[in-house]
C-alpha cells in the first residue's frame, strides 16, 4: 500500500494513516452524520492487528472519599493514583497531552461527572507538569453537548486549564479498524482523543434503565460518532454491548505504531444513582473512587458494590473474554480500602432490560419472558411537550400525537435515549407483569372482594 501519511499526521493510528485526509472530509455535521456512516463504510481500511497490552488489567485501587470538598477529593485521587502508579505518571508529563473523557450526559448535575473529581484531577495532572490537559464529552447533538458542558461547569475547568472545551461535534472523528472488533469493521473516535498521548476515563457510578448500569465500559459511548445508527444498527443488547467494547479497542490501538495508549479509568462514585438512570434516578452517596487500566475491573468493582452480579452483565463479561481481563471480583487484585463494608442494595432496574423492546419481544419465549420486559411509558401529566425524545428516539418510536406524546411499544428498542434526553423525567420504565396487575388484576380484584363483602353483609343482614 501506497503511504501518504504526512509528517504531521504521525499520531494517527496505522488506519487512518492510509486515509489521512478522511478526517478532513468527515468534519461532524449533525445533519450529515448518515452520509457520513456511509462514507466511512466504503472507504478500504488496512484492519490493525496489533497486540492490545494495557497495564496490570487485574489491579483495582478502591479509595472511600465521604464527600465531594475539594480537599477529600484530591486526597482521595492521590491516593488511587498512588496505588495504581500508573507508568505514564512515573516522569514528567510536560509535552504530553491528556484527554478527560467526562460523562456530559444531560444538563443535570447528577447525570454527569462531578466538576468536582474532574477539576482535581486537572490540577494533579498540571502539578505533574502536563500543559495539555483537554476535557470533553459529546451527547445526543452540538447544542445539548455545548449546554451541558457549560451549565455542568467543563467549560469553566477548560478555560481554567487554558484549552477550550472539547465538544466532539466540534471535531473531526477518525476511522479506526482493529482485528478484535465485534459489531463491525470500523469505529470512529473524535480526533482529539484519538490524538492524545493519554486518556483518563471519568464515568459516574449509576444504574441504566436500558442496561442495568453504566459504568466506565458505557462512558466512552460518548466517543461515537453515529449514536442513533448505533442503536439502530446493534439492536440486539447483545451486539450492542460488543460495540461498546469495539470502541475501548479502538481508543486503545490509536496509538502510533504498535503501542497501545494508556487508558486509566476513574469512576466517580462518590454520589452516584440508583433507581431510574443514568439521568432521572435517585441520589445515592457510595462514598468510593475506584480505579484501573482495565474498564471492565473498575465495572465488576462498581457493579458488585452496587449489590449487583458483575456475572449477569455482558458488556463487562464479553470485553473481558475478548482481551483474557479478569471480568470477576473473585480475580481481581483490590488493593486500597476493604471494599465489602462498601456494598450496598442499591435500587437495580431489573436484568429483564437486557432482553426488552421489540427485538427482546421476538425473540422471548413463553410468558414469563415476555411478563418480565420492561417497557418505557410516557407519564402524560410530567411532560411539557418539549419533543426532546421525538427529535432524539433512533427509530421514531415517539410522536406527537394531538396534545399527547405516543410510544410505539412494536418499533421501541429499549435503549432508553428518550429517558436520558427528557428534562422531566416523563419517560418512566415499567415491568409488563407489574403494570398488568396494577392495572388490570388489582382493579378487578377489587371490585370482586366489594362484591364479596356485599354479598356477605346481605346475607347476615337482609332487611338493612
Ligand atoms: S421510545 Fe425511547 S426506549 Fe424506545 S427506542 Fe425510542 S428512545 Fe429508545
Ligand atoms: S422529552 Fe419528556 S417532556 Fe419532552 S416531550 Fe418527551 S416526554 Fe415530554
Amino acid at each position: 500500500m501506497t503511504s501518504i501519511t504526512p509528517p504531521a499526521r504521525a499520531w494517527l493510528p496505522r488506519v487512518a494513516r492510509a486515509r489521512a485526509n478522511y478526517p478532513e472530509t468527515c468534519r461532524m455535521e449533525e445533519t450529515r452524520s448518515e452520509e457520513i456512516t456511509r462514507d466511512a463504510s466504503a472507504v478500504l481500511m488496512e484492519k490493525d492487528n496489533r497486540p492490545i497490552v494495557i497495564e496490570n488489567p487485574d489491579l483495582v485501587a478502591v479509595v472511600k472519599v465521604e464527600d465531594y470538598t475539594p480537599e477529600n477529593v484530591k486526597n482521595g485521587l492521590t491516593r488511587l493514583l498512588d496505588l495504581l502508579k500508573p507508568s505514564f505518571l512515573a516522569g514528567s508529563l510536560e509535552g504530553k497531552s491528556v484527554f478527560l473523557k467526562v460523562n456530559a450526559l444531560a444538563p443535570k448535575a447528577l447525570a454527569c461527572t462531578s466538576t468536582a473529581v474532574t477539576g482535581e484531577l486537572s490540577k494533579i495532572l498540571q502539578d505533574k507538569g502536563c500543559k495539555k490537559v483537554l476535557v470533553g464529552d459529546s451527547n445526543f447533538n452540538k447544542a445539548l453537548t455545548a449546554v451541558t458542558l457549560k451549565t455542568m461547569g467543563f467549560s469553566a475547568i477548560a478555560e481554567r486549564l487554558g484549552n477550550p472545551v472539547v465538544n466532539f461535534f466540534d471535531h473531526a472523528w477518525v476511522p479506526v479498524s482493529h482485528a478484535s472488533f465485534q459489531a463491525g469493521p470500523i469505529t470512529s473516535i473524535p480526533e482529539p482523543v484519538a490524538k492524545a498521548d493519554i486518556v483518563i476515563n471519568l464515568p459516574r457510578m449509576k444504574t441504566h434503565a436500558g442496561f442495568v448500569f453504566t459504568g466506565a465500559i458505557k462512558n466512552f459511548f460518548g466517543l461515537n460518532a453515529h449514536k442513533n445508527r448505533m442503536h439502530v444498527t446493534n439492536k440486539d443488547k447483545v451486539r450492542f454491548q460488543q460495540m461498546l467494547g469495539d470502541i475501548h479497542q479502538a481508543v486503545l490501538v490509536s496509538a502510533p505504531g504498535s503501542e497501545t495508549k494508556p487508558v486509566l479509568h476513574v469512576m466517580d462514585g462518590i454520589v452516584g444513582m440508583d433507581g431510574k438512570g443514568p439521568a432521572g434516578g435517585k441520589e445515592r452517596a457510595f462514598k468510593v473512587l475506584i480505579g484501573s487500566f482495565s474498564p471492565v475491573a473498575v465495572d465488576v468493582v462498581a457493579f458488585t458494590l452496587m449489590g449487583g452480579n458483575p456475572l449477569e452483565l455482558e458488556a463487562i463479561q464479553s470485553l473481558g473474554k475478548r482481551n483474557g481481563w479478569p471480568a470477576t471480583i473473585d480475580a481481581l487484585r483490590i488493593v486500597g480500602d476493604d471494599w465489602r463494608p462498601l456494598v450496598q442494595k442499591a435500587s437495580l432496574p431489573p436484568l429483564s432490560v437486557l432482553r426488552s423492546g421489540a427485538q427482546g419481544e421476538a425473540n422471548a419465549s413463553g410468558f414469563m419472558q415476555w411478563a418480565t420486559q420492561v417497557v418505557i411509558r410516557v407519564n402524560q401529566r410530567r411532560c411539557k411537550k418539549c419533543l426532546a425524545c421525538v427529535k432524539h428516539c433512533p427509530v421514531q418510536a415517539i410522536s406527537k400525537q394531538g396534545d399527547k406524546i405516543v410510544l410505539d411499544e412494536t418499533k421501541c428498542i429499549s435503549c432508553f435515549c428518550c429517558g436520558e434526553c427528557c428534562p422531566n423525567n416523563a419517560l418512566v420504565p415499567r415491568i409488563r407483569l407489574t403494570e398488568l396487575v396494577m392495572q388490570k388484576v388489582l382493579p378487578a380484584s377489587l371490585v370482586i372482594t366489594a362484591i364479596v363483602i356485599f354479598l356477605v353483609i346481605l346475607a347476615r343482614f337482609p332487611y338493612t
